[in-house]
């Protein structure tokens, strides 16, 4: 076992220091115009875990120009040898996992079973796609008389994909599997926070059969980024982030009248009736609020619970709160691991403060934990719980995206779903009650695009996931988003004579 584990870790190590970070027509290489150096921090020692510099405009356009030579190869691959491929990757990421998770936890700080869990969705979401591309077929539709309309499902071209830091691969996945499954192209950039599994995707795609450029890495920061969205041979960008770069995405698409699709920020309620099971509830509560440091869009971090049991709620989440056990990421047992950046972990501290100076209290965690080295470097903050707090308060309003959470308390449905509701978010929510018939009509009543009964934050790739609201637009995973990477023709055959009414005379 130990074995095992250091030839992982040399194998995660000769990854992060191989020279060329972007991945172009089937090679690791560098930028040809290289700009800014990206200096890449690993969350969970604070040490540096490599470097590389943005790229600019003539390695985007290089990158691109790759995607859409490729584009003519893969666009015309059957989609049963399409899915046969893509099914392959997802066998090929589990043959990788522990490789995989481990490069995740590098770059990112999450907890090694956490990577795990996620690398895993990957290989599910290759799967899902490789396995129902086959499966999609045009439509015949009768006109009148003998003419008819044939239509067809087409690619668009190079799809551009840009990342957050949090879920690294499975943002990636979720957008590079349904758009090559289409016969798309794609260019990728990656945050710069988290440069390494998207990097390490490419050589596997071209293992398993993917041509050389239909999947290209372009590394940079916002500036690489914009370059790509307002590429004129980009067909279309898939954007995951927050919402103000969000807006800025949307209007360099709109620009080249590009289709976009936009996973952005949350603010989610979880409702807990008194009815609930509350220790399941107090799991889910930890789902919806601890997992990857609290560093998930979807967390439900208004945790709205009906007074009736507060208390022994509130009693049952601080012990397991204070159970979860923050540590070295690579650590098996660990719960809790590092924030991405010591900038991101001074602004979630800031948070607390803020909410401590509008009245909340804090009943455990919101602090730095030093480990030691060779961690000493890392941002590991306790998990907080947060309770005295009113809707108003800035920790309740803004999605703060660190492990902190705010209790809220109800008396009534009809309240809490207009609570719930009053946020420009609406990415996701919770109900949890025994009473089928109030659940159903609670998720009916909230405005998001993912709501759960009775648990959180599950979404396989065979489900649609995205936002209402400012929280964004379109839908990943799903058969829905194949309509995403896809735009339609229509063929309409005249069955007779052209009838052109006193147009034509004889
Ligand atoms: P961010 O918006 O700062 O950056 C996201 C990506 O956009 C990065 O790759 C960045 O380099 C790039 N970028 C920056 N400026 C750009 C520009 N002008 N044009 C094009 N690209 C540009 O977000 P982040 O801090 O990396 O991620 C955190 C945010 O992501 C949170 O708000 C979180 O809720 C959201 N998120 C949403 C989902 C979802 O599925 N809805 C999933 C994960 C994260």
């Amino acid at each position: 076992m130990e074995a095992r584990r250091a030839l992982i870790r040399r194998a995660v190590n000769a990854c992060c220091s191989k020279q060329g970070f972007n991945y172009i027509d089937g090679k690791r290489c560098e930028p040809t115009e290289p700009k800014q150096p990206i200096k890449v921090i690993e969350p969970a020692t604070g040490l540096l875990l490599c470097s590389f510099p943005s790229s600019g405009e003539r390695d985007v356009a290089n990158a691109v120009a790759s995607s859409k030579r490729a584009f003519a190869q893969w666009s015309q691959t059957s989609c049963v040898d399409r899915g046969r491929i893509l099914m392959k990757a997802g066998s090929k990421i589990r043959d990788n996992l522990d490789f995989l998770a481990h490069l995740e936890v590098k770059d990112n700080g999450k907890p090694i079973w956490e990577a795990r869990v996620d690398i895993l969705s990957c290989a599910d979401a290759f799967e899902y796609f490789g396995g129902v591309i086959p499966s999609i077929a045009g439509q015949y539709i009768p006109v009148e008389g003998d003419s008819f309309a044939l239509i067809s499902r087409e690619p668009l071209g190079v799809v551009a994909g840009i990342g957050a830091w949090n879920f690294p691969l499975q943002t990636c996945t979720w957008k590079v599997a349904p758009a090559l499954a289409c016969g798309n192209t794609f260019v990728y950039k990656p945050s710069p926070l988290t440069p390494m599994t998207a990097l390490a995707l490419a050589d596997i795609l071209v293992e398993v059969g993917v041509p050389k450029g239909a999947y290209n890495v372009i590394q940079g920061d916002g500036d690489t980024g914009s370059l790509l969205c307002y590429h004129p041979d980009v067909a279309k960008v898939s954007f995951t982030g927050s919402v103000s770069t969000g807006a800025k995405v949307m209007a360099a698409a709109a620009a080249g009248i590009k289709k976009v699709t936009l996973e952005l920020g949350g603010k989610s309620p979880l409702i807990i009736f008194e009815d609930a099971d509350l220790k399941n509830a107090v799991k889910a509560t930890l789902m919806a609020n601890f997992l990857t440091q609290g560093e998930v869009c979807s967390n439900g971090t208004r945790v709205f619970v009906q007074k009736g049991i507060y208390k022994e709620f509130l009693k049952n989440l601080i012990e397991a709160t204070n159970k979860l056990k923050i540590g070295d990421p690579f650590d098996e047992d660990t719960t809790v691991g590092a924030t991405i950046t010591k900038e991101h972990a001074e602004k979630v501290l800031s948070y607390i403060e803020s909410a401590k100076s509008e009245g909340a209290t804090v009943e455990c965690g919101g602090e730095r934990c030093l480990l030691p080295s060779p961690n000493d470097g890392g941002y590991y903050l306790s998990p907080c719980v947060l309770t005295s707090c009113t809707d108003d308060m800035k920790v309740v309003k803004e999605e703060v995206f660190g492990s902190v959470l705010s209790l809220l308390t109800f008396s009534e449905e009809d309240e809490v779903i207009t609570r719930a509701n009053a946020t420009n978010f609406g990415l996701a929510g919770g109900v949890f009650t025994k009473d089928i018939q109030r659940a159903f009509r609670v998720v009916k009543r909230i405005q998001a695009g993912t709501l759960w009964i009775n648990t959180y934050n599950l979404y396989p790739p065979f489900l649609p996931f995205g936002g209402y609201k400012q929280s964004g637009l379109g839908r990943e995973n799903g058969t829905a988003v194949l309509e995403q990477y896809t735009q339609t023709k229509t063929v309409y055959v005249e069955g007779g004579d052209v009838d052109c009414g006193p147009l034509y005379q004889e």
